[in-house]
């Protein structure tokens, strides 16, 4: 969702970046771009993600489609990977509770050399 919101908070057009995430051991998402190099719009989006991904949500919440497509959530150029995986009420809830927590700012903080409820 992040790389379709992008588009909307920085001029970028679909093709520059593509994103991945994985839910392992230590779950994380990666907004990479497409070209060798980079012409710095992955920067840009780093700097702006909470506001590019309340875009994707948005968007993705008004599209008319039930499970996901290439005009809300699915990535425009699908290079060896299947979208039947591709979940968007799922990902539009989990953007949802990421965006709350960013909200909400840190639960702890470093006291005395400790990590300590705020
Ligand atoms: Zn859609």
């Amino acid at each position: 969702m992040i790389r379709v919101g992008a588009m909307f908070v920085i001029p970028s057009d679909r093709f520059d970046t593509s994103t991945y995430s994985g839910a392992g051991n230590e779950p994380a998402a990666y907004c990479y771009e497409n070209y060798p190099g980079g012409i710095g719009v992955a920067k840009k989006v780093f700097s702006v993600w909470n506001v590019a991904l309340a875009k994707g949500v948005e968007i993705a919440a008004s599209c008319r489609c039930s499970s996901g497509c290439q005009n809300c959530i699915e990535p425009a150029r699908s290079w060896d990977i299947s979208n039947a995986n591709i979940d968007k009420v799922k990902g539009i809830e989990l953007a949802g509770e990421l965006l709350a927590a960013v909200e909400r700012g840190p639960d702890l903080k470093v006291q005395d050399g400790l990590l300590v409820l705020i």
